[in-house]
């Protein structure tokens, strides 16, 4: 396999620059205008104009009733399944295959993951992993008072809440997961935070489950330094998510009553005008980045030993990091060592999490394609083109 010709290749897709990053952010002039403008109306902490209207925005650009604000895309997570109900001592069913974040999040409430496997085409949970795992694994049970819960039979631990992730912006089967979800009585959180601009079968992703979280961080999609939302269709989840994100402060003119245990998880206002800049241009960003994917496909059409991973039928990427998977571990190797060397920036997958000394101990199924595909797969330039 020849890697000069591809590195030269995507440096020439990229200007000719002698750097070129994984995913470097675009601004425009509306960015600073906005910015400018939140510093001189002085709302530039949590409360203001454009924490509403990126709320406004963020609901729209998900296709769901409501959005709320967060100050980075892992609290927003970490919020998500407090509000899904999770609990300390639960368990949250997770990929393995994912950023740290997702595992984070679930572990904040004292809840532990449990790891499945991904399909090797979408590089999401696999809706016949989860299934298979729950047949064998899980039973639903009703309680006292009608409601119905899953329950891992074994440990007699409630599997409280389903985490699937669409892996770099591609969207994995949620629609099957969701499924699977409504059967075994699991809440569905999608961690949507590398995904803003994706959609399944018509439907943006984020939107499928009880709730979904975006991160806005600096190396993802649109951001505004950092940031994250939570989207729902549920209005009392909304409503909730705000309070806790506010101390649950109860809202009065100037008194401080607070009814329980919350968190101060706001995005300020000066985040959220940057966001709202970026939020308008989203769709140009996404169509600037699927032209992107579009030369890469072609670039790895005839290309042996490697192959670039296309989002799967009924699925729109945005895009977020275009990735391959090389047939040999020992090529990946070389190929990053050579791309870096020269300046084109290229990054190996995240190592596995149940491989991680703090959730090594954790429950898992079969993580077949996991194991191959983090041995394998490189994530390659991917910025929004000038
Ligand atoms: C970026 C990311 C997050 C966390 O977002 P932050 O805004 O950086 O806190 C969570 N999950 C996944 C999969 C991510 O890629």
């Amino acid at each position: 396999m020849n890697f000069k010709s591809i590195i030269e290749a995507i440096r020439m897709h990229y200007g000719n620059k002698p750097f070129i990053p994984l995913h470097e952010p675009r601004f425009s002039a509306r960015e600073r205008e906005y910015v400018m403008d939140a510093i001189d109306s002085t709302f530039v902490s949590s409360v203001g104009e454009y924490v509403n209207r990126f709320e406004k925005l963020v609901a729209e650009a998900a296709g769901t009733k409501y959005a709320v604000a967060i100050v980075n895309g892992t609290s927003a997570l970490h919020l998500s399944l407090i509000l899904a109900g999770v609990q300390r001592n639960d368990l949250v069913i997770s990929q393995s295959l994912t950023f740290i974040a997702t595992c984070n999040a679930i572990s904040y409430i004292g809840a532990e993951p449990v790891f499945l496997d991904v399909d090797e085409d979408s590089l999401g949970l696999s809706p016949k992993s989860l299934l298979n795992w729950l047949d064998h694994h899980a039973e639903v049970r009703t309680d006292a008072v009608g409601e119905k819960n899953c329950y891992h039979i074994k440990s007699g631990r409630k599997i409280a809440a389903l985490v699937p992730m669409h892996t770099f912006g591609l969207p994995c089967r949620i629609d099957e997961l969701n499924e699977i979800c409504k059967l075994y009585q699991i809440p569905l959180v999608e961690d949507a935070a590398e995904s803003i601009g994706s959609s399944y079968k018509g439907q943006p992703t984020g939107s499928f489950g009880l709730m979904g979280a975006f991160s806005f961080n600096g190396n993802k999609t649109i951001t505004c330094g950092g940031g994250g939302a939570i989207v729902t269709n549920d209005e009392e989840l909304a409503r909730r998510g705000k309070h806790l994100s506010t101390q649950a402060k109860v809202p009065h003119a100037w008194e401080f009553k607070h009814d329980e245990v919350a968190y101060n998880y706001r995005m300020p206002n000066l985040n959220a005008a940057m966001a709202c800049a970026q939020l308008e241009v989203l769709s140009d960003f996404v169509e600037n980045k699927r032209q992107t994917a579009e030369m890469y496909s072609n670039l790895f059409e005839h290309v042996d030993g490697a192959k670039w991973i296309r989002e799967i039928d009924g699925a729109k990427s945005n895009y977020w990091l275009n990735a391959i998977v090389f047939e040999e571990p020992t090529d990946r190797d070389l190929f990053l060592k050579e791309s870096n060397e020269v300046g084109v920036m290229t990054r190996p997958v995240w190592e596995l999490m149940h491989h991680l000394p703090m959730f090594k101990h954790c429950m898992h199924g079969s993580l077949e394609n996991s194991e191959y595909l983090m041995q394998r797969v490189v994530n390659l330039p991917s910025s929004v083109r000038g």
